[in-house]
């Protein structure tokens, strides 16, 4: 199979549930664009919670086999899924790029990047092993084990439409648990293709389930009571909500928000590499990464030599239909979120930043009707300003300058976000102290966009992340499973009595 029916015709795109597709119970939809040309391509079913229970019952149904299942025949079913995920990678970039609207290329590194986290869940058997103790009392010996939760949501946005999914079903599945995905209304389809390359590697029906929809669908799995954990991944006000909502009702929740990544650059910094950096990391996906540098600190001198390069590689920027070769930037994803980005860059204006570049003018020909931002470039950007505050989620660069490395580490650590953060230097000691001081969840020493390996997890600090464990990685295994002790012992033949004091080792 390559793209499902759905995303070949002008079809709806409907839910999966205990292993079938379905149209659902409601009568609402919601328009999917291309935002390369602005036309509808298709429609996207918007679940309610009818459709909410019949997948929470399906995945409910399913639970005691899949966790009784052996640890190894689940991986099993992980290595065959991953085989197909390789096989229809190109298939699922070009759906993400034509309902995102990012370059083909980037697409297919989402993919793969996905697809680390279903090769990290092929050896998780490794990460179910307990702790065991002998003897700690006379005759008798303790040990741990790990088991699911049961039934557990995901929540995702539409940044990557593939590979945040994967930061959580994958670890969720290879643990035991059973799984409800819902995915963004905005790029919908790569996870119906995800469901039946899943079915096709031998799930059991019910253990993945897809519904489709928005705050409705949220609110139902927030609330049902089968539900156990709930993963989410968006805005920092839906994620607040969000780890709010799920802990009145019981629920252990992991919900990652938004960021503001700063990258430093010293004075001793390779200049031409950060650039390179800033460039790409700014404007890659048109800028809507949670870990695209959002904010440039030059330090001292570095912002001499960085700016007029910074300037004319901004203007150079190739923006165009993800699916032509030599695009380096897609459109923004909605026109909604074009017009926000547009209104944040009228701030940044008013409130006195340098408007250096400005990208809401850009067309690109023969595609009259697209969501087109170019590249925007700010400069002597102050803390105190909207633009510099809040979460823009589109091509903007701020640049601020600052004396010292003491005041930029200070710039970081007092931002509201805390997701990634970069340092570009030769110095072996600032950047060491960086690494030890940034008040952030991810650092790349340069590098800019540090998204961890998937072993290592991914996640923020500060209002980038409510909840305390990261995704996928050990704290993922964690996060999907729960502890339990056992302490045993065999009593001898002869038998001691009832004993009321507190057991003690002896
Ligand atoms: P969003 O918060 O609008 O939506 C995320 C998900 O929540 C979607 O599935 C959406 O349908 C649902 N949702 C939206 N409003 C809701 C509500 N009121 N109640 C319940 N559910 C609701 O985010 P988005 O625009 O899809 O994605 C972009 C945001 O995600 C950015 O802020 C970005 O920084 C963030 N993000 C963060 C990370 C991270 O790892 N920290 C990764 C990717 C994206």
């Amino acid at each position: 199979m390559g793209a499902p029916d759905s995303f070949n015709s002008t079809a709806t795109v409907g839910h999966f549930i205990a292993g079938r597709a379905t149209s659902g119970a409601g009568a609402h939809v919601q328009a999917i664009y291309n935002p390369a040309t602005g036309a509808v391509a298709r429609e996207v079913a918007l679940g309610e919670r009818a459709d909410v229970d019949n997948a929470v019952a399906a995945a409910h149904a399913a639970f005691p086999a899949w966790a009784q299942t052996s640890p190894l025949r689940r991986a099993r079913v992980m290595f065959r899924f991953l085989e197909l995920m390789n096989k229809h990678r190109d298939a699922l970039a070009a759906m993400i790029s034509a309902e995102h609207g990012k370059v083909f290329s980037d697409a297919q590194g989402e993919v793969t990047r996905g697809i680390e986290i279903v090769e990290f869940a092929c050896g998780i058997p490794q990460l179910l092993k307990g702790d065991y103790t002998e003897q700690v009392g006379t005759g008798i010996d303790n040990w741990t084990m790990r088991q699911p939760l049961g039934v557990v949501a995901g929540v995702t946005p539409f940044n990557f439409p593939c590979m945040v999914p994967c930061w959580m079903y994958p670890v969720a599945l290879a643990t035991g648990n059973t799984f409800i995905l819902k995915p963004s209304p905005l790029d919908p389809s790569p996870s119906l293709l995800m469901a039946d390359l899943l079915r096709q590697a031998g799930l059991p029906d019910g253990v993945f389930n897809v519904v489709q929809g928005d705050r409705s669908a949220v609110e139902a799995l927030l609330e049902h009571p089968d539900v156990k954990a709930v993963s989410f991944v968006g805005s920092t006000p839906v994620a607040h909500h969000i780890a709010q909502e799920a802990a009145r009702h019981g629920k252990r929740v992991q919900a990652l928000g938004g960021a503001k990544n700063h990258m430093v650059v010293m004075p001793d910094a390779d200049i031409e590499q950060s650039i390179d950096a800033l460039i790409g990391s700014a404007f890659g996906s048109a800028g809507e990464r949670c870990m695209a540098i959002s904010v440039a600190v030059l330090v001292g001198d570095a912002g001499k030599a960085i700016m007029p390069r910074l300037i004319e590689r901004t203007r150079a920027l190739k923006v165009g239909d993800g699916m032509s070769a030599d695009a380096e930037m897609g459109p923004i994803v909605t026109a909604a979120a074009r017009t926000r980005i547009a209104d944040c860059i009228a701030a940044g204006v008013r409130e006195g930043a340098d408007l250096l570049v400005d990208g809401r003018s850009l067309q690109v020909p023969g595609y009259d009707g697209g969501f087109w931002m170019g590249g925007t470039l700010f400069d002597n950007v102050t803390p105190a300003m909207s633009i510099y505050r809040e979460e823009v989620f589109g091509p903007v660069l701020c640049c601020v300058h600052v004396p010292d490395f003491a005041a930029a580490l200070d710039l970081v650590n007092t931002h509201a976000y805390g997701n990634g953060t970069a340092c570009f230097t030769r110095d072996g000691h600032i950047a060491r102290e960086f690494a030890r001081r940034v008040q952030a969840g991810m650092v790349g020493i340069n590098v800019p966009i540090p998204v961890p390996m998937a072993w290592h997890g991914f996640g923020g600090w500060k209002a980038s992340l409510f909840g305390d464990m990261h995704t996928y990685g050990e704290e993922g295994v964690r996060f999907y499973t729960k502890q339990k002790s056992v302490m045993q012992r065999w009593p001898e033949s002869t038998p001691k009595g009832a004993e009321f004091a507190m057991p003690t080792s002896k």
